[in-house]
């Protein structure tokens, strides 16, 4: 699957998935529906206008986690011991600004990063396994919790980031969102799904069919329902169309808060396809780079914007695997642009930083007061940042 690419990513990836999936549904009489198909352009709904008037001057944060996403490759480009093992060609081993180059023209431009190599003090997953479904926990909790150990634990039962943001709507909040690749991520994300706007991997999510109201989303949530879930298995959706239903979701609904979970690259990476991984995280770079333009279009509406961007857990030293058997794949990083950040590129951090000050970050963001009650072993906002 090709990068997403401006001035119209949504536009053309929906045209692509849109017309799949009319053909998918007409079955035989093809002609007959490619002449009658919905018009796939972003014109075809008046959403992005009621939205801009609903949600005027309200602030906007962007949560973007890319699965196990090593800070070997964000700050330092293609690994040459791994592009010798893994018979790369010379041109293929590229540095971090040809490899992630939206990432990076962004981070020099207007942003700042924790977690570079030999910069302050490092951020981390707090496990004690690192992968993924406890690394959720921590982030959307906002605290350190070892009882969690695997991918197998029951859905959260405490109040996350996103329950908060979304209670501040009545009822159903059509302004917090959560799409990702991996359904497991809901189990994190919110103890009530139900509340806010879900559609985690390719038929999860209690309210998906809330994106069915407009035309362009609902034909990509058609297509990622009856695409195969390669590279990942079971019910994972490819990134691909979440992307798409993530950046048409902002540009439509203009959420408080949007969660965006990319997987493509641990999947691949548990393959032993390094060559794969670093071509999906091409593509999410290619994501960063369009969620950047979106936001900026957004602040020009009058918004504060802020996107921030950080991955659940690194990996092993092995590369494909990761978790308690591999220390070093707690290490993470975390990258911020936009509203309230100021742009210092690589930022020391005083302390050990962690997953789960991420959560205080985006409430301090969207000025949420934190909780009244403190938790044992709660983050704290990351102020280098500010
Ligand atoms: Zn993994």
């Amino acid at each position: 699957m090709k990068s997403l690419e401006s001035p119209s990513p949504i536009a053309a990836l929906a045209g692509r998935f849109g017309r799949r999936a009319t053909l998918l549904a007409c079955g035989w009489a093809l002609a007959s529906c490619l002449v009658s198909g919905p018009a796939l352009t972003p014109e075809a709904t008046s959403a992005p206008r009621i939205a801009a008037e609903r949600t005027r001057g309200q602030p906007i944060v962007v949560l973007l986690a890319l699965d196990g996403v090593r800070w070997q490759e964000v700050f330092g480009g293609v690994d040459r011991a791994l592009a010798r093992r893994f018979r790369l060609k010379p041109s293929e081993v590229v540095g971090a600004t040809e490899l992630m180059p939206s990432t990076h023209a962004l981070l020099q431009r207007s942003g700042a990063a924790i977690g570079a190599p030999e910069v302050g003090e490092e951020m981390v997953a707090s496990g004690p396994n690192f992968v993924s479904l406890p690394g959720y926990l921590e982030l959307f909790r906002g605290r350190r919790d070892s009882r969690c150990t695997d991918n197998a634990c029951p859905p959260v039962a405490e109040r996350t980031v996103v329950d908060e943001i979304s209670a501040l709507s009545q009822g159903f909040a059509t302004e917090v969102a959560v799409i990702s690749s991996w359904p497991g991520v809901l189990r994190a994300a919110a103890r009530h799904p139900e509340r806010i706007v879900a559609s985690t991997g390719r038929t999860g999510g209690p309210t998906r069919h809330y994106l069915r109201r407009d035309p362009i989303s609902a034909a990509v949530l058609s297509a990622g329902e009856a695409s195969s879930s390669y590279p990942g298995h079971g019910d994972y959706r490819p990134d691909p169309y979440t992307a798409a239903l993530a950046l048409r979701f902002l540009e439509t609904e203009h959420p408080r808060l949007l969660f965006i979970g990319l997987g493509d690259t641990d999947a691949y990476a548990h393959k032993g396809l390094y060559r794969e991984y670093l071509r999906a995280l091409g593509r999410a770079d290619a994501m960063i780079g369009d969620l950047d333009r979106a936001l900026e279009r957004l602040r020009t509406q009058g918004h504060r914007a802020t996107l921030l961007v950080t991955t659940d857990h690194g990996r092993g030293r092995r590369f494909a695997g990761h978790g308690a058997i591999a220390p070093e794949s707690a290490r993470i990083w975390l990258l911020a642009a936009g509203s309230g950040i100021r742009a210092r590129g690589l930022v020391a951090a005083p302390e050990l930083r962690r997953l789960s000050d991420v959560a205080p970050t985006v409430r301090r963001l969207l000025a949420v007061p934190p909780p009244e009650h403190p938790t044992h072993a709660a983050g704290q906002p990351l102020v280098e940042l500010f």
